[in-house]
């Protein structure tokens, strides 16, 4: 028997293309090996959880058992790939060889932690990047049985989020970042300005343009000692200082990768023939987005490829929807030099417009009532990202 095609990762790339491809092929044996526990969830419902007190297993759509079934895959969960030989055509599990017929890598992206977590602090440090995070941080929640006091180290979207998401859900957030506003890369300071006065009037206390000198142990508390000798106490740390696409299986089997991840053309494919990179860990053509637009229209491009109508994926800018229910945000951030922002509105009611030298619109934020004119600027700017 042919080996089947192999699909490292059970996330939103992966879980994604199988669904696509079988709308084009019942039958094609597909064998899917996943470090996680293969739940199908969403994502991007993780920083919106804790609000609505959401356990784990509300937030898994279906059990892997259920997924290998209504997809009619071989479902490898808890199961970490340890390497890819991509001249005999095999990757290995610890001493386990598997062959496989066509191979593709969807391993997404790891948290960047850029510091020291002390091992006396590390059982309540945490990063939320998949559901089996989501449930050891709820489980730290649960055991305080109060309200907990969360140190966020991070104010990008991920860090806002939580931190939104966390306060609301009624518990303490501390959130410490050494920009000047929160969200710096989606935001111009203005809205940034406006979103952190959103934060602080619901009570979320803000420690910006400040630096994490040390986590240390005080009694039961973490204490998180800042640049300017402050020390916060909090039961818990949530670190969301960014993600790195995980990128050294492609590596050590000598795909070609860069920072940005594994370097894929339009259809997909790595520097080695019959093997593709898919989702946050795939650099397309030189652009990784790492959001769930891009990888769905990559997803389907791929699909018909691996169906066998070679397809090359194109995807435009599309605008990013915060989910701060304080104060809703949408940034679509220009992708070319930007001569002067246009800030029109008022209040917390703000859009920042991009401008190119020609005055041609580039991209946009808005905040508050203003994000209804999403719609309507994204017609505007400037459409293809990858093309
Ligand atoms: C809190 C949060 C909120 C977000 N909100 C939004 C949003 O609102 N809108 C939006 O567009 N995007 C959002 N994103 C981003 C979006 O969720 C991601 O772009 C997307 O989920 C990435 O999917 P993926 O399948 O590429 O990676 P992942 O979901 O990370 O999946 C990677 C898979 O690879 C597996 N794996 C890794 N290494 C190995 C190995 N060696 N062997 C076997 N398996 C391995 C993992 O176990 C996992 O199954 C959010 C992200 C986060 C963290």
């Amino acid at each position: 028997m042919d080996a089947p095609l192999t699909l490292i990762g059970s996330g939103m790339a992966a879980l994604g293309l199988v669904r696509q491809l079988r709308t084009r092929d019942a039958q094609r044996p597909i064998t899917l090996i996943s470090a996680d526990s293969g739940d199908d969830y969403s994502k991007p419902l993780l920083s919106t959880g804790f609000a609505k007190r959401l356990p784990p297993e509300r937030l898994a759509a279906r059990s892997a058992l259920d997924v290998a079934d209504q997809l009619g895959v071989v479902m490898r969960p808890h199961t970490r790939v340890t390497a890819i030989d991509p001249s005999a055509r095999t990757l290995s599990i610890g001493s386990e060889t598997l062959p496989y017929g066509e191979l593709v890598i969807a391993t997404g992206a790891a948290p960047r932690v850029p510091f020291a977590i002390p091992e006396v602090v590390a059982s309540r440090v945490f990063t939320i990047n998949d559901l089996d995070d989501y449930r050891a941080f709820h489980a730290a929640l649960e055991s305080l049985g109060r309200p907990a006091r969360v140190a966020i180290i991070g104010a990008g979207l991920v860090g806002c989020e939580f931190a939104n998401d966390l306060s609301a859900g009624g518990h303490g957030v501390s959130l410490v970042a050494p920009e000047a506003t929160p969200l710096p890369r989606l935001l111009p300071e203005p809205l940034g300005r406006v979103l952190g006065e959103a934060f602080t009037a619901s009570g979320i206390e803000l420690h910006l343009g400040r630096q994490l000198r040390v986590l240390d142990s005080q009694g039961s508390q973490v204490a998180v000692r800042l640049d300017d000798g402050q020390t916060l106490e909090a039961d818990l740390v949530l670190v969301a200082t960014g993600l790195v696409p995980r990128t050294a299986l492609a590596a050590e089997a000598g795909l070609a990768v860069s920072g940005a991840g594994i370097m894929v053309d339009r259809t997909l494919c790595t520097s080695q023939p019959g093997i593709y990179a898919l989702g946050d860990v795939a650099c397309v053509a030189g652009v990784n987005a790492m959001y769930v637009q891009p990888l769905q229209a990559s997803a389907k491009a791929l699909a018909a490829t691996l169906a066998g109508t070679p397809t090359q994926v194109s995807y435009g800018a599309w605008p990013v929807l915060v989910k701060t229910p304080l104060l809703p945000c949408v940034a679509l951030p220009p992708t070319r030099p930007v001569a002067r922002w246009r800030i029109e509105g008022e209040g917390a009611d703000l859009a920042a417009l991009a401008e190119a030298e020609d005055g041609r619109l580039i991209g946009f934020a808005l905040t508050g009532a203003c994000v209804r004119r999403k719609v309507e600027l994204a017609r505007a700017a400037p459409p293809l990202l990858v093309y």
